[in-house]
């Protein structure tokens, strides 16, 4: 007898490479997911949508090692849906493009087991694009066809007709045909393919590596050689190859295109940083290196929430603090006016910033986000707040952080209290492959955005890739890396996300 299947697969496209180019309904369904099957193709950075006890499964090849045989993903799938409620298949591209998401997807109606297809864009499309190739153009082409490199040349069983391929009018695209560039493209020229044909090869489309070549089909095995390109490739071929010329130049290549930045960062942060990273054309590594975890004494931290309505100020020296703070806050209170009419002040504007969602504004905050200026910033604006002595303070902070704070507030005789609001541990797992990725491939530029991500990547024990640069949001964390020897080649003036990426752009400014 079958078993009842607890949930549903569901066989979802990735998206060619750039994680930004996956389907709203995929980032959904990859942030709800309990179990997330994925290979290589797949951008890792995408299993970082998923949520904290996700169950991830590799099934690609990885260095040297075979991918999972097809027939044992099958049944690992149905399993899947045996034991979760949501399970995401996750494929480059589009999953019924020479994906194999057809073979999972009758293997697991055989199986009795509900699944949906969630459709991708395809680098059969996307590639071209990338490169400034549109696949259809009025008047140069009407129809495109695709088909796979890997069946070519002199395959016995191989389904693909080649006289047909040959003399097709309108634009051939090829997937997975690296491995065999040079027969394939004989083959079609004997069949009758101009050997004058316009062709291309865009490997690695729409990613930071993405690197591309144009010649006529006779010459193109060649040229690929020389340029060094390889799988993944798709091969485009035809007269629409030419429009590359107006259209590719529009494509402006970004400051940080081809470069490799790890981003240490915790797994509940937003990744603005990494998308801001992106956007200059990084492919971003994020590595997730600390999460936050409830402090060790969590009554203690009701308490102090319970009372924080008492407070003269509230002091936030982390955003972290705020999520933390107001997640309990409302697990007890329902209404914001419970808080009162407190004074509120920020260590810095990333802080100010998660108050101001809240709908809070700050009455103290310094610019650069460092314990000495805020309290700088106190006793320069003592006049305007009659002073701090005797006034009531509650102190919002993680476990770990200094107590500058604390004892310079105590020293000008404010009564401050602690509340301790969240403390962080090393992360223990790689979820998405990339602390395997850094060591295997190695990294041009690493960024710190906080003394903890730099005790927790040091904790890591991972040496750094020879020529990797270091990049630090801020002096308190410049100074924690000299503690282990590591000079930063780029600091940030300001302790936020828009001016760290400036100076990481500064930083690699010489090289252009
Ligand atoms: N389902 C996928 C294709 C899987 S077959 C899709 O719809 O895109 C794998 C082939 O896809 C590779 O050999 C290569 O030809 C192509 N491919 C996938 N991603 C690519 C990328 N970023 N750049 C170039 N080619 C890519």
């Amino acid at each position: 007898m079958k078993e009842e299947s607890k949930g549903k697969v569901y066989l979802v496209g990735g998206g060619p490479g750039d994680p930004e180019l996956i389907t709203v309904k995929a980032q959904r369904l990859l942030k709800q997911a309990d179990c997330v099957v994925y290979d290589a193709l797949a951008d890792a950075a995408l299993l970082n949508l998923c949520r904290s006890g996700c169950e991830t499964i590799y099934v690609g090849k990885r260095s040297g090692n075979h991918a999972m045989p097809q027939e044992q993903i099958n049944a690992l799938l149905v399993d899947c849906a045996l034991r979760h409620t949501c399970t995401v298949r996750l494929k480059g591209g589009d999953p019924f493009v020479f994906g194999r998401g057809s073979e999972e997807g009758m293997a697991l109606a055989q199986a009795g087991v509900p699944f949906e297809v969630v459709p991708g864009i395809s680098s059969a499309i996307a590639a071209p694009a990338a490169a400034g190739i549109p696949v259809t153009h009025r008047g140069i082409s009407s129809q495109f066809t695709v088909f796979t490199g890997h069946e070519m040349p002199g395959k016995a069983e191989s389904s693909l007709d080649i006289q047909a391929i040959a003399n097709v009018r309108g634009t051939r695209i090829v997937l997975m045909g690296m491995s065999r560039l040079r027969e394939s493209l004989q083959q079609l020229i004997a069949a009758g393919l101009s050997p004058s044909t316009p062709a291309a090869v865009v490997q690695w489309a729409t990613t930071s590596r993405q690197r591309s070549v144009q010649a006529p089909v006779c010459e193109l095995a060649d040229a690929v050689e020389k340029a060094g390109l390889s799988s993944p490739a798709v091969v485009v071929i035809g007269e629409v190859v030419n429009l590359a010329a107006e259209l590719a130049p529009a494509i402006q290549p970004r400051p940080l295109a081809g470069k490799r930045v790890v981003v240490t960062r915790t797994r509940e942060q937003a990744s603005s940083l990494s998308t801001a990273l992106q956007e200059q054309g990084a492919e971003v590594l994020e590595l997730p290196t600390i999460r936050i975890v409830p402090p060790t004494d969590r009554n203690d931290f009701a308490a102090a929430v319970v009372d924080s309505p008492h407070y003269d100020w509230l002091i936030f020296s982390s955003p972290n603090g705020v999520i933390k703070f107001f997640e309990a806050f409302y697990a007890v209170y329902e209404d914001i006016r419970e808080l009162g009419g407190a004074r509120i002040a920020a260590v810095g504007p990333g802080t100010a910033a998660e108050l101001k969602k809240r709908g809070l504004m700050v009455d103290i905050m310094p610019q650069k986000a460092v314990a000495e200026e805020l309290i700088a910033e106190f006793d320069r604006k003592a006049d305007e707040f009659g002073g701090v002595a005797n006034v009531t303070m509650l102190w919002v902070h993680s476990e770990k952080g200094r107590d500058v704070v604390y004892k310079e507030l105590m020293k000008r005789q404010a009564i401050v209290d602690e509340c301790v609001a969240y403390n962080t541990v090393p992360e223990t797992e790689d979820p998405t492959g990339a602390r395997g990725r850094l060591m295997a491939e190695g990294a041009d530029l690493i960024t710190f955005t906080s003394s903890s991500t730099v005790h927790h990547f040091m904790a890591m024990g991972i040496s750094l890739p020879s020529e990797c640069r270091i990049a630090s949001i801020g002096p308190v964390t410049s100074a924690t890396l000299r503690e282990y020897g590591l000079v930063p080649h780029i600091e940030s003036q300001k302790h936020n996300i828009s001016d760290f990426v400036n100076s990481i752009l500064d930083g690699f400014a010489d090289e252009h």
